[in-house]
């Protein structure tokens, strides 16, 4: 038998409770993806391309157009000056960048920050690269980050910190001073960042995301990952970008072209001329995903999970403690299961789950969805 690469990791969690879901008929406010479809002007478009001669393999870093599609809304956006050619990566998923970035980044023996809870594809990039995570859990039920356990945590084998705002699973999101111990923290130690910022159009109550491309001491030291998945509800597209320095672009360019070479031809001219005849839509993302978030939220009101709004993110932390004293892997199963609502758990995000009873729910649904999903959960008093 060959030795797993991987000993310890099973089946993402992702799949699992969607199939769960499936297999259950039960709302499926698991995995975070919309039950909605893009907009027409963008289907429209990808007809248009998918008639037209766009087929064959697009250049390794992108199509050109898409590339300086998102250069011009990261200057529109974040004010910072991106080179299209240079800086500017497409990939196939976030997933994709962030494993590339990892593969690119790290040598073996060497490590990685990583703030738990963290999304499940961040540690297994980091040990197929060789390396090794380290897990700074996030503090408290606000999830804050104490700085000086992350300075604590740093070694000289330290290459890499993998950050997320706003945060899956949480809804958190970072703070100015996160930002500021996270410069000191990677400017001190020479480091570089690894910002997941695809949920940067899921940003509420008027808060505005603040990106790593906009602090200029980071500036060659980042590389910070977005996706069209998220920003034009089409996660089964599987497109996304990295924008990075030039120097960190060339060594990600380097694995990335060995990993998918490339990304789909026609749906990447057709976010292209979208994003460029359409800005409107990543614009009016914030307000759309936060009348959502409310729908669910006013629904929830009378039930007996405890709800503190998500920041951002199209996700929704619920704590059922005076519900249930059981762990979240249970209750999620009993609640996929029994109440007909897939949910995720969140002790699955850490090395060592401190053992909250909290659960998280996608808001990405109709509000018909969200109203049903809340009344079934709203039935909900106690578990045994
Ligand atoms: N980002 C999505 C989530 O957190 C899942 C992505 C995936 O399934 N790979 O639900």
């Amino acid at each position: 038998m060959i030795g797993s690469k991987l000993p310890g990791v099973g089946t993402t969690i992702f799949t699992i409770m969607s199939k769960m879901a499936a297999d259950e008929g039960a709302i499926n406010l698991s995995q975070g993806y919309p039950d909605f479809n893009p907009p027409d002007a963008l289907l429209d478009l990808l007809a248009k391309y998918a008639r037209g001669n766009y087929h064959q393999y697009p250049p390794m870093a992108g199509v050109a157009y898409l590339r300086e599609q998102i250069a011009a809304k990261t200057h529109a956006l974040y004010g910072r000056e991106v080179s299209a050619d240079n800086e500017v990566t497409v990939t196939s998923g976030g997933t994709e960048a962030i494993f590339v970035a990892l593969q690119a980044l790290i040598h073996p023996g060497e490590e990685c920050i990583i703030l738990d809870p963290a999304f499940d594809s961040y540690e297994p990039g980091v040990t197929m690269a060789g390396g090794r995570s380290v897990h700074v859990p996030m503090r408290g039920d606000d999830f804050h980050i104490d700085w000086d356990e992350v300075r604590a945590a740093i070694t000289p084998r330290t290459r890499v910190i993998i950050v997320n705002s706003p945060h899956n699973p949480t809804g958190r999101l970072f703070l100015p001073e996160d930002f500021a111990e996270l410069t000191r923290i990677a400017v001190g130690n020479d480091l570089v960042v690894i910002s997941d910022e695809v949920y940067e159009h899921m940003v509420y109550d008027g808060a505005g995301h603040t990106s790593v491309l906009t602090i200029e001491a980071l500036r060659d030291r980042s590389i910070v990952v977005s996706s069209f998945g998220k920003t034009c509800h089409a996660t089964g597209w599987k497109v996304a970008y990295a924008i990075a320095s030039p120097e960190l672009t060339d060594e990600f360019r380097k694995v990335h072209q060995f990993v998918t070479f490339t990304t789909h031809t026609p749906t990447q001219w057709a976010l292209a001329e979208f994003l460029d005849k359409h800005p409107e839509h990543y614009r009016n993302l914030p307000d759309f995903y936060q009348a959502k978030r409310d729908v669910f939220n006013t629904a929830l009101e009378a039930s007996a999970f405890t709800i503190e709004p998500s920041a951002g993110t199209y996700f929704q932390l619920a704590g059922y403690a005076s519900i249930a004293d059981v762990d979240d892997v249970t209750m999620a199963h009993y609640l996929t299961r029994t109440v007909k609502v897939a949910a995720i758990p969140i002790s699955v995000f850490y090395d060592a789950a401190p053992g909250q009873r909290v659960v998280r729910l996608c808001f990405a649904k109709d509000d018909a969805t969200l109203r049903e999903a809340a009344s079934r959960l709203s039935a909900v008093t106690h578990i045994e």
